[in-house]
C-alpha cells in the first residue's frame, strides 16, 4: 500500500480539528472552541459510533453479509451504511417523518432501504420508529439491530476515541465540554474519559425546549415532551445510553436561537454546520454569559449544513416558522399572556401532596379553576387536575384521602420569555403549561387561556387586565 494512504475510509474516522470561535463569542470572558465532528467521512460524530458498534458486534460473533437495522434520524444511518459498504452488509433504516428529505434521499443513495414513521406518536406506540425498527429486526434473519439508544458500544465509542482525542488536543487546559443531548452517547462517553483525566472538567448538556432532559436533570421531574424543529437532539424518553448523573449542568435553547446561531456559525465563522451544532454553541454562549468566567469551553459540532439547506438555510421556511427576525409583529410572549389575564401580579394557587381531596376540591371551587400545581417545600411535584380527583372518588377513595397518589405529569414547562407562537405546539401535546421563572411557578396556562389571548389580539382589543 502507498505510504500515507488509509486502508479504507473507516480508518479516516476521527482526528477532527478543534477551532476557536472568534465572532459569535464577542464580549465573552470565556474562550469557546469547537470540535468539528461534521468533518468525519459521512458527516457526523456517528461515524465513530457506527464503527465501534459494528466492530464490537463482529467481535461477539456477528458475521458480515447479514442486515443492519437501525432507528435513526439520519446520521447514524449514513455512518452504518459506510460500515456496511466496507464490511458487506445490507441496511434497513427506520426514520421519523420530521426529518429532512435530504436525509431520507441520502440514506437511499447509500443503498439502504428506508422506512418512514410518524413522529407524533408515543415511543411505545407500534407505529413509532423505535417500535417499527424493533419489529423489523425481529422479523429479519441474520440481522443486527444496532440500537444506538440502548447499545453501550455507542457511549463506549466516545470513551475510546472522542475522549482520548480531545485530551490529546486540549489537555488540562479544557474546563467545560458542551454537547447537544440525543442518545447521550457523546456527553456520557467523552465526559467519562475526560473526568477520569481531570475530575474538575464540567459537562454541559444542551437540550431543546420540548425535550424531557432539561426538567429531569434540573429537578428530577418528568414533564410532557412536545415537538420542536431542531433535529438530532432532545428526547421524549430516556435512552439507557445517557448517563444523566455525569452531566453537571444543562442549558435549554429554543428552535429560533438554534437556527439563528447555525446561520451565524456558517456566515460569520465559516463553519458549515447543522442545527444541533447551532444549538450547542447557543447553549455554550448562554452558559458563558451567565457564568462570566474566563475559561476554556469546547463545543461538539455534530453534523454539517448540507442536510438542512431546504430548512435552516431557506428563508421561506425560516419565515413560515417564525424564526427570522424580520417576521413582523410577534404574537408576544407568555409574560404578555399572563399580564392580560391577571394584571401581572397573579399569585399562583398551589396544593401540597399531603392535602386531602376535600381541601383540593374546595380550593378548585373557590378559585373557579380545574387544576393546581402540587408543591412540597418549594419543590414542584406535579399537577392535580379535577379529572384525577373524579377518578379517585369514583374508584372508591374517600374525600379525606390525600392527593399524594393522584399527582400527574401531564404538563409542560415554559418560561415567561417563551414566544406565544411556540405555545401552539406545547398545548397540542400537554394539558397545561406551567410558567417557571427558575424554580418558582409564576403562572399556569391552559388551552382556553391561549385561545382567549389570541382571540383578544385578533379582535384588536386593547390589551389590558380582564375584569
Ligand atoms: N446532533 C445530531 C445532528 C445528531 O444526529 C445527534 C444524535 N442523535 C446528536 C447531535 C446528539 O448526539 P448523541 O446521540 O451522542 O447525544
Amino acid at each position: 500500500m502507498m505510504r500515507g494512504a488509509k486502508s479504507d475510509i473507516t480508518q479516516a474516522v476521527g482526528n477532527t480539528p478543534i477551532v476557536k470561535l472568534n465572532k459569535v463569542t464577542e464580549g465573552l470572558a470565556a474562550d469557546i472552541y469547537v470540535k468539528c465532528e461534521y468533518l468525519n467521512p459521512m458527516g457526523s460524530h456517528k461515524d465513530r459510533v457506527a464503527r465501534n458498534m459494528i466492530q464490537e458486534a463482529e467481535a461477539r460473533g456477528l458475521k458480515p453479509g447479514g442486515t443492519i437495522v437501525e432507528a435513526t434520524s439520519g446520521n447514524t444511518g449514513a455512518a452504518l451504511a459506510m460500515m456496511a459498504a466496507i464490511r458487506g452488509y445490507k441496511c434497513v433504516f427506520v426514520m421519523p417523518d420530521k426529518m429532512s428529505q435530504e436525509k431520507v434521499s441520502t440514506l437511499r443513495a447509500l443503498g439502504a432501504k428506508v422506512v418512514v414513521c410518524p413522529t407524533a406518536v408515543e415511543p411505545e406506540d407500534p407505529r413509532s420508529y423505535y417500535s417499527v425498527a424493533k419489529r423489523i429486526s425481529n422479523e429479519t434473519a441474520n440481522c443486527f439491530y444496532a440500537n444506538q439508544y440502548h447499545n453501550p458500544d455507542n457511549p463506549a465509542a466516545h470513551y475510546r476515541s472522542t475522549g482520548p482525542e480531545i485530551w490529546e488536543q486540549c489537555g488540562p487546559e479544557l474546563d467545560v465540554l458542551v454537547a447537544g443531548l440525543g442518545t447521550g452517547g457523546t456527553i456520557s462517553g467523552t465526559g467519562k474519559f475526560l473526568k477520569e483525566r481531570k475530575p474538575g472538567v464540567r459537562l454541559l448538556g444542551v437540550d431543546p425546549v420540548g425535550s424531557l432532559y432539561y426538567d429531569y436533570i434540573k429537578d428530577k421531574r418528568i414533564t410532557k415532551p412536545f415537538s420542536y424543529k431542531v433535529e438530532g437532539i432532545g428526547e421524549d424518553f430516556f435512552p439507557s445510553t445517557i448517563n444523566l448523573d455525569i452531566i453537571d449542568e444543562v442549558v435549554r435553547v429554543d428552535d429560533k436561537e438554534c437556527f439563528l446561531m447555525t446561520r451565524d456559525l456558517v456566515r460569520l465563522e465559516g463553519l458549515f454546520v447543522g442545527g444541533s451544532s447551532g444549538a450547542a454553541v447557543a447553549g455554550a454562549v448562554k452558559y458563558a454569559k451567565a457564568s462570566g468566567k474566563k475559561e476554556n469551553i469546547l463545543v461538539m459540532l455534530a453534523d454539517g449544513a448540507s442536510k438542512y439547506i431546504s430548512k435552516i438555510f431557506n428563508d421561506d421556511w425560516m419565515r413560515e416558522n417564525g424564526f427570522l427576525e424580520e417576521e413582523g409583529p410577534s404574537l408576544g410572549t407568555v409574560k404578555d399572556l399572563l399580564a392580560l389575564r391577571g394584571g401581572g401580579s397573579h399569585k399562583v394557587e398551589t396544593a401540597s401532596s399531603s392535602d386531602t381531596i376535600l381541601a383540593v376540591v374546595n380550593k378548585l371551587k373557590k378559585f373557579g379553576i380545574s387544576q393546581l400545581p402540587v408543591v412540597d417545600d418549594g419543590r414542584l411535584r406535579g399537577l392535580i387536575h379535577e379529572s384525577d380527583l373524579l377518578k379517585a372518588l369514583v374508584s372508591g377513595r374517600t374525600q379525606d384521602a390525600t392527593i399524594a397518589e393522584m399527582i400527574e405529569s401531564d404538563y409542560a414547562t415554559v418560561t415567561p420569555q417563551t414566544k406565544v407562537e411556540l405555545m401552539k405546539n406545547v398545548m397540542n401535546d400537554a394539558k397545561v403549561a406551567l410558567v417557571m421563572d427558575g424554580p418558582t411557578i409564576v403562572g399556569l396556562v391552559t388551552k382556553i387561556d391561549l385561545i382567549d389571548f389570541l382571540a383578544t389580539r385578533v379582535g384588536g382589543k386593547v390589551a389590558g387586565p380582564k375584569p
